[in-house]
């Protein structure tokens, strides 16, 4: 179990105030400027030495992504650093957490991030829902303005940085990050195309990285604390600790800080008080938020939570929000009800993903119900592969894999609804 001595978010559960002198009693904008001395390349290449994977779910090389970034502006145009905080995705409820209680951290790893990256300002784009959190995001930026650790000159590095907080309107696909810099833009949040990819062409048409939350906010730690720290926890290509969030069928759902790469079992028993019932009472689990095929209960139990060995079982890491569901679950509705969010989130772009998401969740119903023949859970399939990796953005592919693992793990189900249904019928 991670020592409380190692946890970055201290003030996770919000017991001491999120404010910037609280904050800084727990070590946040502590010499800030010296971390800014150390140069942009030196932040990145420490970054990079720690191992650290994005924490929005693609689980891309954080150092990496900063590295992209131009290093000087050939044509004048400015670069910026866009934060994605529209956590939507089902399940997943971290990002919350951080700017409820520590907020500071996420607006110090704005600096230092958007430092590293050389870009002028920084954007964090909430989500729409998120109202009390943008309040305290507001405020947390307003006060290190105040403190000059912001603005011109900002922390008395010598460099000029902004940060501007900007509220979403509440839809699913401006997590992406394309359609984020649409609606940052004033358009409507439909994914881009890609190529250009943002570091080439983003925000405003200048060079722009879009990061996760937790991304962001861990990175002044891994400063101060250094790579190897950081690099300490977790397996190979799965380091650092990472926040996991379990919903669902167990005793105490909770959002946790916990070393990458511990086993599902360790994590429910010793943070959750168990599976509700028992662990024989398990049937199966989502591990990544909603888009993440499901792992049924003989083959999480012993899996390490990190990217690998998500990956290793059908499945993935996704934003780590775990969904824990027992034998009292109607899998197959539950599944189709994913299937309904997908359908009203898709953005209409693009034609499988239109058309597809709606033709899933209407065929997802009926198997819900029984009222199929056997031969359409094969043709279900078969959309799912149509619709998977066709698509512009990953809504498609997220649409997809819940139904994939639903058929992949519980087909005796669903063929014993249709039978049950046609013995019904012919009575
Ligand atoms: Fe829009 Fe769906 Fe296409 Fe993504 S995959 S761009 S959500 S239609």
């Amino acid at each position: 179990m991670l020592a409380d001595k190692d946890r970055i978010f201290t003030n996770l559960y919000g017991y001491q105030p999120w404010t910037l002198k609280a904050a800084q009693m727990r070590g946040d904008w502590d010499n800030t400027k010296a971390l800014l001395a150390r140069g942009q390349d030196a932040i990145i290449e420490e970054i990079k030495a720690s191992g650290l994977r994005g924490r929005g779910g693609a689980g891309f090389p954080t150092g990496m992504k900063w590295s992209f970034m131009p290093k000087e502006s050939k044509d004048g145009r400015p670069s910026f650093l866009v934060i994605n905080a529209d956590e939507s995705e089902p399940g997943s409820c971290k990002d919350r957490e951080i700017i409820r209680h520590e907020p500071h951290k996420l607006v110090e790893g704005a600096l230092i991030a958007g430092y590293a990256m050389r870009a002028r300002a920084a954007y964090i784009y909430t989500r729409g829902e998120y109202i009390r959190e943008a309040e305290t995001l507001f405020a947390a930026v307003a006060e290190a303005y105040a403190a000059g650790f912001l603005g011109k000159n900002a922390c008395g590095s010598g460099y000029d940085f902004d940060v501007f907080v900007h509220r979403g309107a509440g839809a699913y696909i401006c997590g992406e990050e394309t359609a984020m810099l649409e609606s940052l833009e004033g358009k409507k949040g439909q994914p881009r195309l890609k190529p250009p990819f943002p570091a080439g062409a983003g925000l405003y048409g200048c060079p722009t990285t879009v990061n996760n939350v937790e991304s962001i906010a861990v990175a002044p730690t891994i400063l101060r604390r250094g790579a190897a720290w950081f690099s300490s926890f977790g397996r190979d290509n799965n380091k650092g600790t990472k926040l996991f969030q379990i919903s669902g069928h167990v005793e105490r759902p909770c959002v946790v800080e916990e070393a990458m790469s511990v086993p599902f079992s360790e994590l429910i028993e010793k943070h959750c008080g168990g599976i509700r019932g028992g662990r024989d009472n398990l049937l199966a689990v989502i591990p990544g938020g909603s888009s993440v095929p499901l792992v049924p209960a003989a083959e999480i139990w012993d899996a390490p939570m990190d990217f690998d060995g998500l990956k290793a079982v059908g499945s993935g890491l996704g934003t780590a929000a775990v969904i824990v569901m027992d034998k009292s679950t109607d899998i197959v509705r539950a599944i189709a009800r994913l299937s309904y969010f997908y359908k009203h989130e898709s953005c209409g772009q693009c034609t499988p993903c239109r058309e597809g998401t709606g033709w899933m969740w209407r065929v997802m119903e009926r198997l819900r119900t029984g009222d199929a023949a056997v031969e359409e859970i094969d043709m279900l399939h078969q959309v799912t592969k149509q619709v998977e990796g066709h698509t512009i953005c990953a809504l498609g592919d997220a649409a997809a894999w819940p139904i994939q693992g639903l058929i992949k793990n519980f087909r005796p189900e669903i063929e014993r609804r249709i039978a049950e249904h046609q013995r019904e019928a012919a009575e």
